[in-house]
């Protein structure tokens, strides 16, 4: 019997790219987009970025004080909601994970609300008085609210509603099959849905490295035929480039795309969580080098855009926003104990009545 070779050739082949405009001193590596050059647009966004920062330095101190049951953090991770919230518009539907707390901002939600709902009141979420109410809620459960995108985004396409819907998860979701069910659905029926994975390096305390085998998290996208990349997710500048350009492909019948933004959590998991006891202190200070509000305020600076009284008055304008957000929420009365009943069954069984008469009847406080 004679060796031959088998007849052997690419069927297909994939690429991924990973896009930065500003390095970490903010410096420009290529021109930048439009919107970058429009100087009141860029201090929107530095604005937004500064005051999430202090509302999420106010949120933590509110939990380390008592007086909020748990909170996580999206220190580090501000460029990424700025971004989502600058590249949407109004009527689309923003399903976020948590940390895009910017996103938030911008669409215009009570950061009061954001407050509440960390706070066990789910009337946080029910977004009053915003006027973007057909977002999701925030959604803790890792990774399950990525499918409800797909059936958001396939009603749009029904009604020929020329809409998008932005689904956000973290680094770990993507090991999830809810996330791999929806990036398999999401092109065969050329979906109007973006995919934004916050790659933050840790799921809790499992490291990237050992999330998954995967070279990328962007390539995930190929096995369902989507179109994957990367982005620097702390530049801001280059996140809203790429995510404003899978927006309007998808917008304009283009279908879904996955987006993988490279970020670090600089904060624990959430406040539950001591991130020292697994963590290298060396590599938390290294990625202090990448923060995304220094990268921006420095690139400001240097384009003379942001003087050293600018940055005050917004610090100080930040520092009220977020005593404010505080003020609100502690001034919140608790809702009433029944809530958590009311909203599980169509009919409360049995079981379950007696137990909301007597929280009724004892005046039980959420939390106690
Ligand atoms: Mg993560």
């Amino acid at each position: 019997m004679s060796h031959s070779s088998p007849a052997v050739e690419r069927v297909a082949q994939f690429e991924v790219t990973y896009t930065q405009y500003l390095d970490p001193e903010g410096q420009p590596r290529a021109p930048l987009p439009d919107f970058a050059q429009d100087a009141e647009e860029l201090r929107r966004m530095y604005r937004a970025m500064v005051q999430t920062r202090a509302f999420d330095k106010k949120a933590v101190v509110l939990q380390r004080t008592g007086r909020m049951g748990t909170y996580a953090a999206c220190l580090g991770q501000e460029a990424i909601g700025t971004a989502i919230g600058c590249a949407l518009r109004a009527e689309d539907i923003f399903i976020p994970a948590y940390r895009e707390y910017a996103a938030q901002l911008l669409r215009g939600v009570r950061m009061r609300d954001i407050l509440l709902n960390w706070g066990g009141d789910e009337r946080g979420m029910h977004y009053e008085g915003c006027a973007i109410r057909h977002d999701f809620p925030l959604s803790v459960p890792i990774g399950s609210h990525v499918p409800q995108a797909i059936g958001v985004a396939y009603a749009l396409k029904l009604r020929r509603e020329p809409r998008v819907v932005l689904a956000s998860c973290g680094d770990g979701a993507t090991s999830k099959g809810d996330v791999y069910e929806a990036i398999s659905s999401a092109k065969v029926w050329n979906l109007p849905l973006v995919f934004l994975i916050s790659n933050n390096q840790w799921a809790i305390s499992l490291p990237r490295g050992r999330q998954t085998g995967a070279q990328t998290l962007a390539q995930k996208a190929f096995a369902g035929g989507l179109p994957g990349e990367q982005v620097d997710g702390n530049d801001v500048i280059a996140t809203r480039a790429v995510l404003a350009a899978a927006i309007e492909r998808a917008r304009s019948g283009g279908g879904p795309s996955l987006i993988e933004a490279i970020t670090y959590r600089l904060h624990d998991h959430t406040t539950a969580d001591d991130a020292r006891r697994y963590r290298n202190e060396a590599e938390v200070q290294e990625a202090w080098q990448r923060c995304p509000v220094k990268r921006l305020k420095q690139h400001l600076e240097a384009r003379g855009l942001l003087s050293a009284s600018d940055e005050a008055a917004l610090q100080q304008e930040a520092s009220a926003f977020a005593d404010q957000a505080a003020e609100e929420f502690l001034a919140t009365p608790p809702a009433s104990p029944a809530a958590m009943f009311d909203h599980l069954y169509a009919q409360l069984p049995k079981q379950y009545e007696w137990q909301r008469q007597e929280a009724l009847a004892r005046g039980l406080k959420p939390g106690h």
